[in-house]
């Protein structure tokens, strides 16, 4: 999930908890968002620079690499010990409102993925190869919070996929007037 729709969400859990906790809502505001720094922070060491534009651009790629590494603060070895912790239990109930949030997301976008697939017949939309190797590209999604509708997402074959990403526009085929913005990789971005 994108950090701006975890801001968003955090944001609004936060509001709806303020008149009860108060001033309390704020380490598992912060910590809620500021878990997705892992990756930014691997990415860094990977490719030692400090360069934030870099990597939105790293993530946006058609199939950036996702090493688990780029998901450390988001493992049960990190998030355990902060949740149990005294002093991190706060933060840890940020973060683990974060990854659950995470988890809800990936299985939606499996099930819209798998449709996609299915309808598809695993053929690419743009140049028809068939196989297991072609995969799903979400062509269109709104700037705020994901969409898990179907017809936002396209199976295509890896070399057209790296095409759309390359061309931005995600959509492969000229027939929709809609504007469109591919980006459907995993990462925060
Ligand atoms: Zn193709
Ligand atoms: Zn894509």
């Amino acid at each position: 999930m994108r950090v701006r729709d975890h801001i968003a969400l955090s944001t609004t859990a936060a509001a709806l908890l303020f008149p009860w906790l108060r001033g309390r809502v704020l380490w598992p505001w912060a910590a809620s968002i500021v878990i997705d720094a892992d990756h930014y922070l691997w990415f860094c060491v990977q490719h030692r620079r400090l360069n934030p534009v870099a990597a939105v651009r790293y993530f946006n790629q058609a199939q950036p690499t996702q090493h688990q590494g780029t998901r450390l603060f988001h493992s049960p070895a990190v998030l355990l010990p902060v949740v149990l912790s005294r002093s991190g239990r706060a933060a840890g109930l940020g973060m683990a409102f974060h990854v659950g949030l995470d988890a809800y997301h990936a299985a939606r976008t499996r099930c819209a993925r798998a449709a996609a697939l299915q309808r598809d017949g695993f053929a690419c939309q743009a140049c028809g190869t068939q196989g297991a190797h072609v995969v799903t590209h979400l062509w269109r999604q709104p700037w705020l919070l994901s969409s898990y509708r179907v017809e936002h997402v396209i199976s295509l074959c890896p070399s057209c996929h790296e095409a759309a990403h390359a061309r931005k526009s995600g959509r492969p085929l000229s027939n929709s007037g809609m504007g469109s913005y591919g980006h459907d990789s995993d990462g925060p971005f």
